[in-house]
């Protein structure tokens, strides 16, 4: 039985009843560990009994409704879960999502024109476009006018990228 008080569902997943307690647990229900550990960093500096007293009042926790991608897996136990919302198994998922997601505006259509992800370092973008200049050089393509507009397009990205990076050499570096 989930120990979350007046809960019925049943106790699957355990958490540890306190920082200085991370070898006892609580056994909760999956709303209910995913409740106890979004509030783990309120919870600092609290015994175990503090925490059980908070848990009795806080009425909160009554059917809450979790925001996906939110939640930490710090206490939930993979094994027992088998991952039924997903919110495990995708954190790779998630990552490149969040790449994507904070791409440079002015390098998105820039870096899909050189076949790269958000984040790319200047060496990255210069391997990647002179490969790319090689291929697309109206001389490998017998003059080829379509080839030249390629060329033409993939200099502008390259500038564009290479611009961005100079104006940005913490992250450049990084990289
Ligand atoms: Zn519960």
């Amino acid at each position: 039985m989930c120990d979350y008080p007046g809960c019925t569902a049943s106790g699957e997943y355990r958490a540890p009843k306190s920082r200085t307690l991370l070898d006892q647990y609580f056994w909760f229900c999956l709303d209910h560990v995913r409740a106890y550990n979004a509030k783990w960093d309120f919870y600092k500096g609290m015994s175990a009994g503090q925490i059980e007293a908070q848990l009795r009042s806080d009425t909160g926790w009554q059917r809450p409704t979790w925001p996906l991608g939110r939640l930490g897996a710090r206490f939930l136990d993979e094994d027992a879960l088998r991952d039924p919302l997903h919110v495990l198994a995708t954190g790779r998922a998630r990552a490149a999502d969040r790449a994507r997601a904070e791409t440079p505006p002015d390098l998105r259509e820039p870096l899909t024109t050189l076949g790269l992800d958000w984040p790319v370092t200047l060496d990255t973008v210069k391997t990647r476009y002179k490969e790319l200049a090689k291929r697309h050089h109206p001389d490998a393509n017998g003059g080829d006018r379509a080839a030249e507009e390629r060329l033409k397009t993939i200099n502008l990205a390259y500038a564009a990228v290479r611009t961005h990076l100079a104006a940005e050499p913490r992250l450049a570096a990084a990289g």
